[in-house]
């Protein structure tokens, strides 16, 4: 039976150490700030913003949440985002997204000062992600390293198999793996045999959002498989790999739910301080 990787376990000890560094800003003057923008009222966009408060107030950030209307201007957003990002109370600013699709996701996510991008989406951050500079990183990507390190999986030499390429979690997380000396295979709805790659990997992670689609038989023995995807199944919340028949042949295998999303906010959390450290230097 495969090691489970327990993203409260895991998110506790990260979320100590930005309640440390909370408290150490704070007696420097500085309260670092998150402010989240939400557009429209998607339940689930709303349950996320709901539990990032919470971790704000878990390690002592300020935070605030912009709530604005489902049928709001791509003007009217941004307008919002500068405003941010000439607050002083504010370090962080994270876009909830998906947006309405009559808004622009890549355009407003420009308009955020690469000093506040709380999520590092900004092609700033990304570029900066790419050629190894310091910098945000994105937070579901940036808490997989996380979970694998404290875990003592080894990844330097490893083979990482990143299923699905999105700029929030497959790309990032492949350059993240990379930096760390995995060689890595990135896999997407164009990959002919799927199974032929993630045969291969000593780590697979899978980012794709289709209940299920990583199958006992699609894993190497041993491997740590790091399930990202959240789909809802008859109102139950499963990842894309099938985790009960997985787990008979992982070596690490992370729950859904109370994995890699965990992993996620806790990392932001982290991000926010980073922000805030980088404020004062
Ligand atoms: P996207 O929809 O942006 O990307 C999905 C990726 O999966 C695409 O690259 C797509 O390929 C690929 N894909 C689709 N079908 C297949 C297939 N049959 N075989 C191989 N690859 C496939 O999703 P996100 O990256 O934003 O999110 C992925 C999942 O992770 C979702 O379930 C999302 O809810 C979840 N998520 C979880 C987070 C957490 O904190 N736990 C945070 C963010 C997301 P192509 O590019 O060719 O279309």
């Amino acid at each position: 039976m495969a090691v489970i990787l327990d993203g409260r376990v895991y998110a506790d000890m990260a979320l100590d150490a930005v309640a440390e560094k909370v408290a150490a800003l704070k007696k420097r003057g500085i309260t670092p700030g998150l402010a989240v923008i939400l557009v429209g009222d998607d339940p689930a966009s709303q349950t996320y913003v709901r539990s990032k408060g919470k971790a704000c107030d878990r390690v002592g950030i300020y935070s605030r949440t912009m709530i604005m209307a489902g049928d709001t201007t791509q003007a009217e957003l941004e307008k919002q985002i500068a405003q941010l990002n000439r607050d002083e109370k504010i370090h962080g600013i994270l876009l909830q997204l998906p947006l309405p699709p009559h808004l622009d996701e890549q355009h407003a996510l420009s308009c955020i000062s690469p000093e506040k991008d709380v999520d590092g989406f900004h092609a700033l951050n990304a570029g900066r992600l790419m050629l190894s500079l310091e910098g945000v990183q994105p937070c579901t990507p940036k808490g997989i390293l996380f979970m694998l390190k404290q875990a003592g999986v080894p990844i330097e030499g490893a083979h990482a198999v990143v299923v699905g390429r999105s700029n929030i979690v497959g790309k990032p997380a492949a350059m993240l793996l990379l930096r760390e000396n995995a060689t890595v295979t990135l896999c997407h709805s164009k990959t002919p045999d799927l199974k032929a790659q993630t045969l291969q990997a000593d780590i697979l992670v899978a980012a794709v959002g289709k209940p299920r689609l990583i199958t006992a038989d699609m894993v190497k023995p041993g491997a740590a498989v790091i399930d990202v995807g959240i789909n809802r199944v008859n109102g139950r919340l499963v990842g894309d790999v099938d985790f009960e028949n997985v787990s008979g042949v992982a070596g690490y295998i992370s729950p859904v739910p109370g994995g890699v999303g965990l992993m996620t906010v806790a990392m932001l959390m982290d991000n926010v301080v980073s922000l805030a450290e980088t404020s004062l230097a």
